[in-house]
């Protein structure tokens, strides 16, 4: 029964969250698929608690026999255990590794140990409430061949697919660290700005989260190459992504790159391979991203950043900061490519810009983006479907009748069975939002969306903040 009320949940009082700013440059060798890198950053506290040791993830460290990705995969109650057939399988040149060579707190060297995907790490000086420390690091990875999301030569041949591809700060809330073991699913960022220099042969075309600074340097499609500027055997490209709590990567030499302004929008940039059949499918699809793009911004909250890009890459497809990897080999038709397209762009909003914890919270992500990527699809092809989610709640009922499903607090790494979590992240968490229409009305569940976007874009909400909206544009207690 619902009830009218005065009373509400309660969203997070007295929020604060840690800033980080990130200095990076790595030199890439491209023959061995390797590279070192410096890192600087500026970490502020502002925390009411004194940190005594801070942490990063090293994600590439998952990619090899024995870690504890492959592990879960082995003793998963999923018969299929793919990620540890395809790690065990791995050639020993295929393995990733990222070696911390050295770290420093404000000059001195501190002392750091890797435990795979996490390294410790004993502050010398603790980081009081409202104070900031530089912590320098120089690192050395060497890039796994592509089992999950990231790596060398993916299927389609795309040489470098970088995400997580650097130590990055563990995320630290009122709930504590969140310096989780890297098991193969979900992220949780620490927001900031990004100055990342990437040196690669001259050959590469990049694709990248952030602004590239230097284009008429650069050329590869950013901009008219200065007449005056010889290429030598490395180009040094640097990006800058202000706002942002991850930034990703890719880069391949028969990238082609096309450039699509959007009136009163952001500027559109798309990767792919310079191969049949993607030639045309990569250029059919792009009115539609343009769309899609438009639809969230209009529907949600405006588009904040000046460029997005849609970069072939990785596998599948995974959303990335002002940017997705999206796989050309799956989708060689481009109306394959919509659905994919259509849920990644949405994922800028619901997780990148309403940065929940994802491992926490999938259904807040996975079920939030599930829900707009449909409705955006219904609008942009024009299926006028009444239900536009149909398939959500098919599948989600589909899992209930196998008396297996699991609650929605679930870890995301700790469902029992991957069907299991994609139809409670993905399906559940859509059919939360349309039932939530259903009782406060569909204006209503829109100005909900907004209402949170507004309150919260650049931060990380949690399950009962966005409660909280739909109460408030309601005026129900839910
Ligand atoms: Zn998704």
């Amino acid at each position: 029964m619902l009830i009218f009320c005065f009373s509400f949940a309660t969203a997070q009082n007295g929020y604060w969250q840690q800033h980080v700013d990130y200095t990076m440059s790595i030199d890439v060798d491209v023959e061995s698929f390797s590279y070192s890198g410096e890192q600087s950053l500026i970490y502020t506290n502002n925390s009411p608690d004194t940190l005594q040791r801070v942490f990063y993830h090293l994600y590439y460290n998952a990619f090899k026999p024995g870690s504890g990705l492959e592990a879960a995969s082995r003793n998963a109650y999923s018969d299929k255990r793919n990620m540890s057939k395809t790690l065990l399988s791995l050639d020993k040149n295929d393995w990733g590794d990222v070696r911390v060579v050295s770290l420093k707190q404000d000059g001195t060297l501190i002392k750091h140990e890797t435990k795979e995907t996490v390294l410790e790490v004993e502050l010398i000086t603790p980081l009081l409430p409202g104070e900031s420390t530089v912590l320098d690091m120089s690192f050395f990875v060497k890039v796994p061949a592509v089992v999950r999301r990231a790596g060398k030569n993916n299927s389609d041949g795309v040489a470098f697919s970088m995400a997580q591809w650097y130590p990055k700060l563990c995320e630290y809330d009122d709930q504590g660290w969140h310096a989780n073991p890297y098991l193969g699913r979900e992220f949780y960022g620490v927001w900031g700005d990004f100055d990342v220099t990437i040196n690669i042969d001259k050959d590469y075309t990049v694709a990248a989260s952030g602004y590239l600074q230097n284009p008429e340097k650069i050329g590869h499609g950013y901009a008219d190459l200065d007449p005056e500027v010889m290429h030598e055997e490395k180009l040094s490209w640097r990006f800058i992504a202000p706002d942002v709590h991850d930034f990703s990567w890719a880069a391949d030499p028969e990238y082609i790159h096309d450039v699509v302004p959007i009136k009163d929008g952001p500027v559109m940039h798309f990767f792919y391979k310079n191969r049949p059949p993607y030639l045309k499918s990569w250029k059919e699809f792009q009115p539609f991203a343009v769309k899609f793009l438009r639809f969230f911004s209009d529907n949600i909250g405006r588009y904040p950043y000046e460029q997005y890009s849609v970069i072939m890459a990785g596998d599948g497809g995974m959303e990335y900061a002002m940017c997705t990897f999206i796989t050309g080999s799956g989708y060689a038709d481009y109306r394959r490519l919509l659905g994919v397209t259509s849920h990644e762009i949405a994922h800028t909003w619901f997780q990148f810009l309403l940065a929940t914890n994802e491992s926490k919270h999938a259904w807040m992500d996975e079920g939030f983006t599930s829900y707009i990527d449909d409705a955006a699809l219904n609008e942009a092809l024009g299926l006028n479907n009444v239900v536009p989610n149909k398939g959500a709640y098919e599948g989600y009922l589909a899992w209930v009748a196998t008396g297996l499903e699991e609650p929605l607090t679930t870890h995301a790494d700790r469902y029992k069975f991957s069907r299991g979590y994609g139809a409670s992240s993905y399906s559940k968490g859509s059919v939360f939002l349309s039932q939530l229409g259903y009782i406060i009305g569909e204006k209503n569940l829109y100005r909900a969306l907004q209402l949170y976007f507004e309150k919260w874009a650049f931060k990380q909400p949690r399950p009962y903040d966005f409660i909280r909206c739909a109460e408030r544009v309601s005026g129900l207690e839910l």
